[in-house]
């Protein structure tokens, strides 16, 4: 039996004019799954966003929604609920009028609406502001509205774009969190959209990385940022030290890279993809650095080790971010406090990492 998923994307293709904006996307979303479109500026999110929501028709491909072909499809019949970055609550009606509109056009009964207001204005905790109007709102309590507003008809996708970004730092967490336990408890399909990568860690079940209207990897949050399927999203998902390397030598285990600075870095092959050609592109993540005090004069160098100095430390609460120049490169490193280092500007330092940690691609990629 062929499985049944509540949004399916099939070679979804949109072009405005002469540009493709969009191309051969394809996804199948589960039941109760929060899937996030990841990228940066421009990379067509909303305008995938606007394919499913029916404001925009595909130039190719299939869209189908619980099974059911959409393209075509008005937006008032996907059985859709929608929150975007502006509040869009209607300014002339109060909060309980905003949140029963999409009730009333569907002729649901005076006495249930009333019931349904209620329940789901309790559910964004904000029952005692039912009266009152949008301008009487603070930011964070329009979105909660809005929220309200959109999962009040129980549709079978929930499409968020943007929703939290007109918010300030903390409100966004706060919000990022209420959404979250929203979209377990009432296991409502979602669709996410945004540009911070850390708001998508959070909130998704898996997340789409998108560049330049083409889908770069779909995975879970651990699975891009620990396993990324390209460059590109080595370097959006998360901060990452680039060497720009030549291969060495190969064994059955291991690659053996060299900058042209001089820095040795092996790597494990058990990534995917295998390398072609010498010139490649290796990652290290900041947090699997090791650093170190050295006393007395630097040892020769060595495999995925490096010796340089301190550029600038900056405290970051529960980590310390340090910079260090190492044969004219910067590299970033992240490590917990430790108070028995004495991380200042100008110390020399060693670094070292585990060949399990460096990632490499073929350089045409990078
Ligand atoms: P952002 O994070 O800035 O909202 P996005 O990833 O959502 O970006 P889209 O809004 O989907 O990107 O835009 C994708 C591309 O399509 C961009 O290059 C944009 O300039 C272009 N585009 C979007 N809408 C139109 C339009 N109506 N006419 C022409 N080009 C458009």
């Amino acid at each position: 039996m062929t499985k049944e998923y509540d949004v399916e994307l099939h070679q979804i293709r949109k072009c405005f004019g002469s540009t493709v904006v969009v191309d051969d996307f394809n996804l199948q979303v589960e039941r109760g799954e929060c899937v996030t479109f990841l990228g940066p500026s421009g990379c067509g999110k909303t305008t995938t966003l606007n394919m499913l929501a029916g404001f925009l028709e595909p130039d190719g491909g299939t869209l189908t929604i619980k099974g059911k072909p959409m393209n075509g499809v008005p937006s008032n019949k996907r059985d859709l609920g929608m929150v975007f970055q502006t509040y869009s609550l209607f300014p002339h009606m109060t909060v309980a009028e905003n949140v029963a509109y999409g009730l009333k056009l569907r002729k649901i009964p005076k006495s249930e609406i009333a019931a349904r207001v209620n329940k789901v204005l309790e559910l964004v905790k904000l029952p005692h502001l039912a009266d009152r109007y949008p301008k009487q709102l603070s930011g964070g309590q329009r979105q909660r509205i809005a929220i309200a507003r959109a999962l009040v008809t129980e549709p079978s996708v929930l499409l968020l774009d943007e929703p939290l970004s007109n918010l300030d730092a903390k409100l966004r967490e706060e919000l990022r969190e209420e959404m979250k336990r929203l979209q377990q408890e009432l296991k409502v399909t979602t669709i996410f959209v945004t540009h911070d990568q850390e708001e998508a860690m959070y909130m998704s079940d898996r997340i789409v990385v998108l560049d330049h209207g083409r889908v770069e990897q779909i995975g879970t949050p651990e699975e891009i940022y620990q396993r990324p399927a390209s460059p590109f999203v080595h370097e959006f998902v998360g901060k990452s030290n680039r060497f720009q390397v030549k291969l060495a030598a190969t064994d059955e285990h291991l690659w053996h890279f060299a900058t042209k600075e001089g820095i040795l870095l092996q790597a494990d092959r058990h990534s995917r993809q295998e390398l072609t050609g010498d010139a490649a592109v290796a990652y290290v993540r900041p947090e699997h650095i090791v650093i170190q005090e050295v006393v007395g004069d630097a040892p020769p160098p060595s495999m995925n080790t490096v010796f340089g100095i301190v550029r600038l430390v900056s405290f970051l609460g529960s980590i310390v971010e340090v910079i260090v120049e190492c044969h004219g490169q910067l590299i970033t490193v992240r490590t917990g406090i430790a108070p028995h280092l004495h991380l200042v500007e100008n110390k020399f330092v060693q670094l070292s990492w585990d060949s399990q940690h460096v990632s490499a691609f073929p350089a045409k990629e990078a």
